[in-house]
């Protein structure tokens, strides 16, 4: 019948007005259950599917609770328990934002070489257009979304250019805000440190292995060192000995000499024998008359 989805419709309004008041009545009104007081003031409520009455909510006292996967502008994850930041400064994040609001300028050590860990951060928030692009690439879960909206202020610069300090929060901050997606990357990453573990204890065992293979190989590795003492005799001892071969060398070099000379003078005598041999038997022949 023509008209009759209006009065339907007029009749759900009419019993959202009339359970307002009815729900206002009771001492916890419905809409209230699981609800979490911040202050005297403030509550985040989750509307029940039991509510009753009243749809919207009295902000900024009332504030919806907001699903886990909330997402608004970055933030930067301190690590409580190693007490440094996540980030490396490695700038993919910047590489990847979609309007480039990230700058990144990287720590440098005492002697001015580049090291793993952000000396700057800024996000212009008013430029971010909260699509976690950063989140998803970091390699460190280093950057990830944070639930907070409320960032107005009155001048754009420098209030909506947040700096690191800005933008870090403790890891359980993040933990709380996203405890699920926390829980499952815990997960792997303690895998991923049992394995590393792993990995350091058999390259470990490895090495000592090969160093017992070593020892046991190489007679020269057992030997123990000789020390300075040692070392000075050895070369005392050595030099004596080659000043002893030098000696002998000496000797030998002058004997052929006199060896020479003996029988140089044997020559002599014996061609003054012929020669007095040759006389006599010339006066025998005078003698004879021959
Ligand atoms: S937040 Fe992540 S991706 Fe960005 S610079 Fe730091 S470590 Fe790299
Ligand atoms: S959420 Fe998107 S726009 Fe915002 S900083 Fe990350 S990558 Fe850039």
């Amino acid at each position: 019948m023509f008209g009759t989805g209006l009065l339907k419709g007029l009749g759900v309004t009419l019993k959202h007005f009339t359970d307002t008041f009815t729900d206002d009545r009771r001492k916890e009104p419905s809409r209230y259950e699981g609800s979490i007081q911040i202050d005297d003031k403030r509550r985040i409520i989750d509307q029940p599917i039991t509510q009753e009455g009243l749809l919207t909510i009295q902000y900024p006292e009332e504030r919806r609770l907001l699903p886990e996967r909330f997402r608004y502008i970055p933030m930067l994850i301190w690590d409580t328990e190693a007490g440094e930041d996540r980030c490396t400064a490695c700038g993919i994040c910047a590489k990847v934002c979609p309007p480039q609001c990230i700058w990144i300028v990287r720590d440098m050590d005492e002697n001015g070489k580049p090291i793993t860990r952000p000396a700057e951060f800024y996000i212009d928030v008013a430029v971010c257009m909260s699509c976690s692009f950063c989140t998803e690439f970091c390699p460190f879960d280093a950057i990830k979304m944070n639930h907070d909206y409320e960032l107005a202020v009155y001048d754009r610069y420098p209030h909506l250019v947040y700096d690191k300090e800005e933008l870090t929060v403790p890891v359980e901050y993040y933990a709380a805000l996203w405890p699920t997606q926390y829980a499952a990357e815990e997960e792997v990453r303690a895998r991923e440190k049992e394995e590393a573990r792993r990995r350091e204890e058999e390259k470990k065992k490895a090495a000592e292995a090969k160093a017992k293979a070593k020892e046991a190989g190489d007679g020269d590795a057992a030997k123990p060192r000789r020390t300075k003492e040692e070392l000075d005799a050895l070369k005392a001892q050595a030099a004596a000995k080659a000043a002893a071969a030098k000696a002998g060398d000496g000797g030998a070099a002058e004997a052929p000499a006199a060896d020479d000379a003996e029988a140089a003078a044997k020559k002599a005598r014996l061609e003054e024998m012929k020669r007095k041999a040759a006389e006599k038997a010339a006066q025998r022949k005078k003698e004879s008359g021959g």
